[in-house]
């Protein structure tokens, strides 16, 4: 089996000295113990860093052929660097790891593993997040279980390291979405999965890349390109503010037919309020549902994807075909 590592790079200049070598110790180690393929190399994305860090990629790629550049034209983000690497990398097997080694190297070996004994998704799991702080760890949970209550699958304490397959990487290159959120759409691809856990590091060199304001961002993208919920959830609005204001709307009535305690014009005035506020609501809670179908059909997200097929071919018994996926062609 041949293996890919991609590293998404984003002014890395001071981690990537020290990252290069170890990444290639860790190919080399597992070379020499036969698990992978002695082509498996490293794949570099630079993100359009501005400092040194395209010299550096370019000074190991030449010292080795087991490294391999990628310069993005301009900075395009963490996830659309990984997809970049992912979609670019030749091997049977892609692992991703960021450049700052923060995710601990010495599981890949159970992640080839894990691939060797037929899994075709290998996800990397934090055990404990002991080296964030616990405003990262807190909002993280948090996240997550807000994520989980929005219907969207995704596996907690997973970052974007992880194996994938070819059949796997396949199916990843037929979402054509632009708003990247790798780990919400790795899971529906499905395949068989599992997971490796890991201690979480320090970073090896250099200082973080994601700013608050890119993680606000990830985690934005993460609720509205996997989930219609909050559209739906002014239809319900709409639909219990409706209910409420027919009920204020009988005792605005009452109080005016039975008693003498309404003034002159209050009923007229205050009726069409409610009843209108709610009715808008709802309106637009319903043109939330056409939106909503709009965006998922603008996702042209493959509808299926078939894993294997097996049939008998005449006179020669069975035909098995593993690991080719086929996409679905829309009519
Ligand atoms: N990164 C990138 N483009 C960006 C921001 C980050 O390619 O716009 C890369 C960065 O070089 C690193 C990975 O994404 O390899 C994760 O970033 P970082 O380790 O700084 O994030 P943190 O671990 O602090 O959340
Ligand atoms: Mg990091």
């Amino acid at each position: 089996m041949k293996l890919s590592l991609v590293i998404p790079c984003y002014n890395e200049a001071e981690a990537l000295p020290m990252t290069g070598p170890r990444l290639r110790a860790l190919l080399q180690d597992l070379i020499a113990k036969g698990k992978i393929a002695p082509e498996s190399n490293v794949w570099l994305v630079d993100d359009g860093s501005c400092d040194d860090t395209w010299k550096t990629i370019v000074s190991l790629a030449a010292e080795s052929d087991q490294f391999v550049g990628i310069k993005l034209s301009r900075n395009r983000g963490h996830q659309n660097a990984l997809l970049a690497g992912l979609l670019s990398a030749d091997g049977d097997a892609v692992i991703s790891i960021d450049a700052d080694l923060q995710d601990d190297l010495r599981v890949v070996e159970e992640m080839v593993d894990a691939h060797t004994a037929g899994y075709e998704i290998v996800y990397g799991v934090r055990k404990a997040r002991d080296t964030d702080s616990w405003f990262k760890r807190w909002t993280a949970l948090r996240y997550y279980g807000l994520l989980r209550v929005l219907g969207v699958d995704i596996l907690p304490n997973h970052a974007d390291f992880r194996l994938m397959g070819r059949a796997a990487i396949n199916a990843l290159s037929a979402y054509e979405e632009v708003n990247l959120f790798l780990r919400g759409i790795i899971p529906q691809l499905g395949f068989s999965c599992t997971s490796v856990y890991y201690d979480r590091l320090e970073r090896i060199a250099g200082t973080s890349k994601y700013p608050l304001r890119k993680m606000l961002q990830l985690a934005w993208d993460g609720v509205t390109s996997f989930s219609a919920a909050p559209l739906r959830m002014i239809a319900a609005l709409g639909g219990i503010v409706c209910a409420l204001s027919m009920g204020i709307a009988f005792w605005v009535l009452s109080l005016r037919l039975f008693t003498d305690r309404a003034l002159p014009g209050w009923a007229s005035t205050t009726l069409p309020i409610y009843a209108l506020g709610g009715l808008q609501l709802l309106c637009t809670g319903i043109l939330g549902e056409y939106v909503a179908k709009i965006y998922a059909e603008t996702k042209r997200r493959p509808r299926f994807w078939i894993e294997r097929m097996e049939r008998r071919v005449a006179g020669s018994g069975r035909q098995e075909g593993a690991g080719n996926v086929v996409k679905q062609s829309r009519g």
